[in-house]
């Protein structure tokens, strides 16, 4: 904070929720202490015409303003005594604004919790929690004969050895906060921000740890050396290694040192039994985070993790920037997974700045995955993350056997071979379970005419329609949009409608016909729709009720089947042909996935892949050599391109209602480039994007690339406010992806 003299103005300079680039200057409240004011705080403040208000978060308090005195408006009100936010974490969102290019106040904002982003006040549990310290559970009123007060107060803790809160303490004695406070100071109470640490080790769990194998013991041994300082470690492990395990045992380790761990999952609402498993053993309380609580839900988890009242949270994405009053621990799971970065709006990263996060905070960063990306596995091999390594299935159970299954001229039954069927009738026989996976939910992909050729196309999209039976409607992918099935062809009025290609729900029917014995349970987002209902077939399916699982990529994501024997991925071939150069390492993570489901338990597994190119080297070497020969390969083949992490990229992504404007904005971002790129950037395109029109508007792209994050980056920051001034750029939708993972 700068030196301010009496005379001077008292100049708040926040950041404003909204996409503005820069920061807004407003005059102090008449009536406060500005020592008492930390950059941190929310405030309101007046914004637009006439009396609306914004949020804003105090980043800085100066005393002089580019802005004329007079025009200078006043802060309405503070909203928070204190900083919600820690001067680090402030510092982090700042870096991730600057960047991914983003505004400052809505990265910012990301931060909090609906609720508190809207200006709510924070909950009832600000209040203050006490416990007896170790001292203070050893001490004997007598030592305290001579205070009578503070004799009182200790005899009142130790007969609630769960502690006491402010209002609890106030209903029972209106003075009780002097003798509190010199008890603090004598080290026999403590507020319960440091009461996670009170409790001793054995009270953090209810359920045994595992004895560890020795991988599993070497990983947390490393990761233990790490506590207290920044470190990132990628877990590498097949599906059912242990690597959960290892991450139970970490986090007891850091609650035992009084410290708060932060676990970040793709979607937990899809792995119910990742929640489950963290509520079996620990027996204090998890704070969840993930978009199906309610904003309240969200906004108490938040507030109990900030506060130190809580001493895991388990979310998504978005808990990345959780604050944390006492962080010991980030951990990752499924770090190769899409859903870690967003893809609209704040285009972060989440797993790349959680390394980021763990370097300010300097605490160790834990990377889990049975197929670790690309990136990460770059990072080993370049010495910025330590390696650790989970060879073998823990427990007893085998790693499964993949084979391809050559389809060429087979007779196929919708998607299903005859030498699939004959398969799963051996494993059904057994009474074991079989789990087919095709990444195509619907009825069938296309809806063309068999006499004229017509294809049901969405009228917004560059796209065909997708056939629903169940809900009897086409419907967009792309868009949502949803048409009526049409009972004769638009076009020629007398053509017979075919439903070309597979999906889920096609395949459920075939099954049906097939194993009229069965029980077949269809998981896709259509079939899982309704709250509970996954929970509901997960338990049918770990209770032996179903036969046969039939599901879209949901069943990739950390799932136990124990009974389950054989899976078969209906087609691969679809991954084989994508233009984005992701599309291979896609393929093989999904794979490798889908593959881990099987034999889990006790009995072996059997994968089965139907292909048509059974020969393709993608597939033979995932299947001969495993994951990662595959990665090796793909990363040479990344290195050659020059490709990401051989370089560095950043999209440009332009959407708009007609094909003029994209075209005039273009051009005024040449002339742009021309005088900011000092040549060493690679400019690519405008091209239309892959998908060229979606929901209506038309979408276009321009790729910026280079082989230094630095020179990238320095063109960018000159670029983006500039574009953000262009005339042409206000008649459109345009927006930046900063390390982009999908192209379209
Ligand atoms: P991952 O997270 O790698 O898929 P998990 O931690 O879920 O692996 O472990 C897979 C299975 O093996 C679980 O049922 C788990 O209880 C068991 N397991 C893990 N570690 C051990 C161990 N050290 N000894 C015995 N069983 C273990
Ligand atoms: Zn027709
Ligand atoms: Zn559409």
């Amino acid at each position: 904070m700068p030196k301010l003299s009496p005379g001077d103005p008292l100049i708040f300079r926040v950041a404003i929720a909204q996409p503005f680039y820069h920061l807004f200057d407003y005059l102090a409240p008449d009536t406060i202490e500005v020592a008492d004011i930390k950059p941190g705080v929310r405030v309101e403040v007046p914004f637009g015409i006439g009396k609306a208000k914004q949020i804003a978060f105090l980043l800085e308090i100066v005393s002089h303003s580019a802005v004329a005195a007079e025009k200078l408006k006043q802060v309405v009100r503070i909203i928070d005594p204190q900083p919600l936010l820690s001067a680090k974490d402030l510092r982090l969102l700042l870096w991730a604004s600057q960047y991914y290019h983003h505004p400052v106040g809505v990265v910012i904002s990301t931060a909090f919790p609906a609720l508190l982003r809207q200006g709510k006040a924070l909950g009832v549990q600000t209040e203050k929690h006490y416990t007896l310290t170790d001292l203070g559970k050893l001490a004997t009123p007598q030592q305290l004969q001579r205070s009578p007060k503070q004799k009182s107060v200790l005899e009142k803790f130790q007969s609630h050895p769960s502690g006491l809160s402010e209002s609890e303490l106030s209903v029972w004695n209106s003075h009780w906060r002097p003798a509190v406070k010199q008890l603090m100071a004598k080290e026999l109470l403590q507020t319960s921000q440091a009461a996670v640490a009170a409790k001793s080790p054995e009270l953090l769990t209810k359920s045994q740890a595992l004895a560890c194998n020795p991988p599993q013991q070497a990983a947390i041994d490393a990761v233990c050396a790490s506590f207290g300082k920044f470190g990132v470690f990628l877990l590498e492990g097949v599906t059912g290694s242990g690597k959960t395990e290892v991450y139970l045992q970490l986090i007891h380790k850091v609650l035992a040192q009084g410290q708060q761990v932060l676990v970040l999952v793709p979607e937990i609402t899809l792995t119910p039994q990742l929640e489950d498993r963290f509520k079996q053993r620990f027996a204090v309380t998890i704070a969840v985070s993930h978009s199906k609580l309610t904003p309240k839900q969200r906004s108490m988890a938040w507030q109990q993790m900030q506060q130190g009242q809580c001493g895991i949270m388990l979310g998504t994405r978005s808990a990345l920037f959780t604050p944390l009053k006492n962080p010991g621990l980030i951990i990752l799971d499924e770090e190769h997974d899409a859903s870690f970065k967003q893809q609209d709006g704040f285009r972060f990263s989440a797993r790349d700045i959680a390394v980021v996060r763990g370097k300010l905070l300097h605490i160790p960063v834990l990377l889990g995955s049975a197929t670790p990306s690309l990136e990460s596995l770059h990072n080993v091999i370049k010495h910025r993350y330590q390696w650790l390594h989970l060879p073998d299935r823990a427990g007893s159970a085998t790693a499964p056997v993949l084979q391809l299954l050559d389809i060429r001229n087979k007779r196929m039954f919708e998607g299903l071979s005859e030498a699939l069927i004959g398969e799963m009738r051996q494993t059904l026989a057994k009474k074991e379970q079989v789990l087919l996976f095709l990444n195509r939910r619907g009825f069938a992909p296309t809806l063309i005419c068999h006499g004229c050729g017509w294809v049901a196309r969405c009228l917004r999209c560059d796209a065909n329609l997708v056939v629903h039976a169940d809900d009897k409607c086409l419907r967009c992918h792309h868009c949502a949009k949803e048409y009526p099935l049409p009972r004769r062809c638009p076009a020629c009025k007398t053509g017979e409608l075919t439903a070309l290609g597979l999906g889920t729900e096609r395949v459920e029917q075939a099954l049906a016909l097939r194993f009229p014995e069965q029980v077949i349970v269809r998981l896709d987002r259509d079939s899982t729709q309704r709250k509970g209902t996954l929970e509901n077939y997960l338990q049918q399916i770990n209770q032996g009720d179903v036969d046969i699982i039939l599901g879209t990529q949901m069943l990739a994501k950390g799932h136990h089947f124990p009974n389950v024997t054989l899976v078969a991925l209906l087609d691969v071939d679809s991954g084989l042909f994508s233009i984005d150069f992701h599309a291979p390492e896609k393929l093989a993570q999904l794979v490798v996935q889908v593959a881990g489901r099987a034999g889990r338990a006790e009995k072996p597994g059997k994968v089965i892949m139907q292909t048509r190119q059974p020969e393709h080297p993608l597939l033979t070497t995932l299947i001969q050599q495993g994951y990662r020969r595959f990665a090796k390969t793909a990363l040479a083949e990344r290195k050659a391109a020059q490709l990401p992490p051989f370089s560095h990229q950043a999209l440009l992504r332009v959407e708009s209602h007609d094909t003029e404007t994209p075209a005039l904005f273009f051009q005024a971002l040449a002339d742009l480039v021309q005088q900011y790129n000092s040549g060493q950037t690679h400019i690519l395109g405008p091209v239309s994007a892959p998908m060229a029109r979606r929901a209506g508007f038309y979408r276009y792209q321009l790729l910026f690339q280079n082989v230094r994050r630095k020179d990238l980056h320095q063109l960018l920051d000159k670029l983006i406010p500039e574009i953000a001034k262009l005339k042409q750029a206000k008649k459109l939708r345009w927006s930046l992806d900063v390390d982009p993972v999908d192209l379209y």
